[in-house]
């Protein structure tokens, strides 16, 4: 079972707009265990799109394709339709009179003969219906292959996806069942993990695949497999998994498991013991904060984060010791350890993350090398810090910064 994604859009060509729809799609397809081969992004144009559709005919089992359904001129993913299908437009009256509704409910507007237009659809296609939006869905086939067009508003198409595509695809296909499970790593380098593990690969059975995502800082390996039967292939990837642990222990955070992001991991033990984190940032201008609140409920495990980026901000907000940073330089271990520290006290916390470093490119108020970056860490028992130079570029010193001060508050 194979699936290809066709997102179409000038906008996600020139970097206007990120594709998100397709890891979206790709995620959904995947979990039904359909593999997708293929992701194309191609301009909102005819013949691009014919073209597209042409190549896949007979390749893929199905291809979604999102964009260019709407009432404007630069849609025309409706009309190439029609052409790659043979078809002609006829009109919908189940679509005319949602858009209807849609336009004196929530427009209070008189429907326009642009939008009347979006009632026209291939007179062969099965149409899905979209509540939320104007364009229906389209779903046609040719040559064992299914075609389905979807709005491009993320929303729109997501809504489609669950309710409409999904279902109608796990009805017409058999499909194998596929199981992951993630492992995260830390403090080794994608390819001093893979030699650590070339003889187990070597021996993997055939059916299951490691792969390796490595992140600034850590790598997550991941084993999949896919087979017809659902319980034997997770106790064979259960089995494989009991073998890997034993050779990455010491690299291995036996806390992040699943899919699950690190912050995601740390809100969740600090929930079950009812503690609360908290950050004072100096490098990482608030970076580290933002990560830790993308989880929805942070609140439950946040106190909050301070960005004392100048080093008077640290005195005069962060009570750190003129002195310390006189006699020490404000990149230093003992700035990091007294912010980590007066963090805690400040925000009542029982943890508290502290950096400050040099982010680059050019050195800053101290003379601390570009890169270098020291964390401080204040738990209940104790208050600490470590020393990291992490590269040259700012986002890779912020990201690799952000990731190690979640990974020493795991320890
Ligand atoms: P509409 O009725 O809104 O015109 P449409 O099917 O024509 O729907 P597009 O015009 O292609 O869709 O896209 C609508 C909006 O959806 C775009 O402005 C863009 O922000 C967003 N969008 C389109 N494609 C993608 C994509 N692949 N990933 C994320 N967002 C997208
Ligand atoms: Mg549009």
């Amino acid at each position: 079972m194979t699936a290809e994604i066709i997102t179409i859009g000038d906008e996600l060509l020139i970097g206007q707009v990120a594709d998100t729809n397709s890891s979206d799609i790709a995620q959904k397809l995947d979990r039904i265990g359909i593999s997708v081969n293929q992701i194309l992004t191609i301009k909102d144009e005819k013949e691009p799109i014919l073209n597209a559709m042409e190549q896949a005919t007979g390749r893929a089992n199905v291809v979604i394709i999102t964009g260019g359904l709407g009432p404007t001129k630069d849609d025309v993913t409706k009309y190439s339709f029609c052409e790659f299908f043979e078809d002609t437009l006829v009109n919908n009256e189940k679509v005319l009179h949602h858009i209807e509704e849609l336009f004196k409910k929530i427009k209070n507007t008189p429907i326009s003969d642009l939008n009347r237009e979006q009632a026209m659809v291939p007179s062969r296609a099965r149409v899905l219906h979209n509540k939320y939006g104007t364009a229906p869905g389209l779903w046609m086939e040719k040559k064992g292959t299914v075609f389905v067009a979807l709005p491009g508003v993320p929303f729109e198409m997501q809504m489609l996806m669950n309710r409409e595509v999904i279902p109608a695809l796990k009805e017409k296909f058999n499909r194998p069942y596929i199981y992951h499970k993630t492992v995260r790593t830390f403090g080794l380098g994608e390819s001093a993990v893979a030699q650590r593990l070339e003889e187990w690969e070597d021996n993997l059975p055939t059916h299951l695949k490691l792969a390796y995502l490595p992140d600034l800082g850590s790598v997550r390996l991941r084993l999949s497999g896919k087979g017809e039967n659902e319980e034997e292939l997770k106790s064979l990837v259960e089995e494989q998994l009991d073998t890997l642990y034993p050779l990455i222990e010491d690299i291995m955070s036996n806390k992040v498991q699943e899919d699950d992001d690190i912050t995601v991991t740390i809100s969740k033990l600090l929930l079950e013991r009812e503690q609360f984190l908290a950050a004072a940032e100096s490098c990482t201008g608030g970076h580290l904060a933002a990560q830790f609140t993308t989880n929805p409920g942070a609140s439950t495990c946040f106190k909050g984060g301070i960005v004392t980026y100048a080093t008077r901000s640290k005195e005069e907000i962060l009570n750190v010791p003129h002195e310390i940073i006189e006699e020490h330089s404000v990149v230093s271990s003992e700035v990091a350890k007294s912010m980590a520290k007066n963090a805690r006290d400040l925000f009542k916390a029982d943890y508290a993350l502290a950096t400050t470093g040099n982010a680059g490119p050019k050195k800053g108020e101290s003379d601390a090398e570009v890169g270098t970056v020291y964390i401080g860490v204040a738990t209940p028992q104790k208050v600490y810090s470590h020393k990291y130079v992490f590269g040259k570029t700012r986002e890779q010193v912020v990201n690799k910064a952000v990731n190690k001060a979640f990974e020493l508050i795991l320890q």
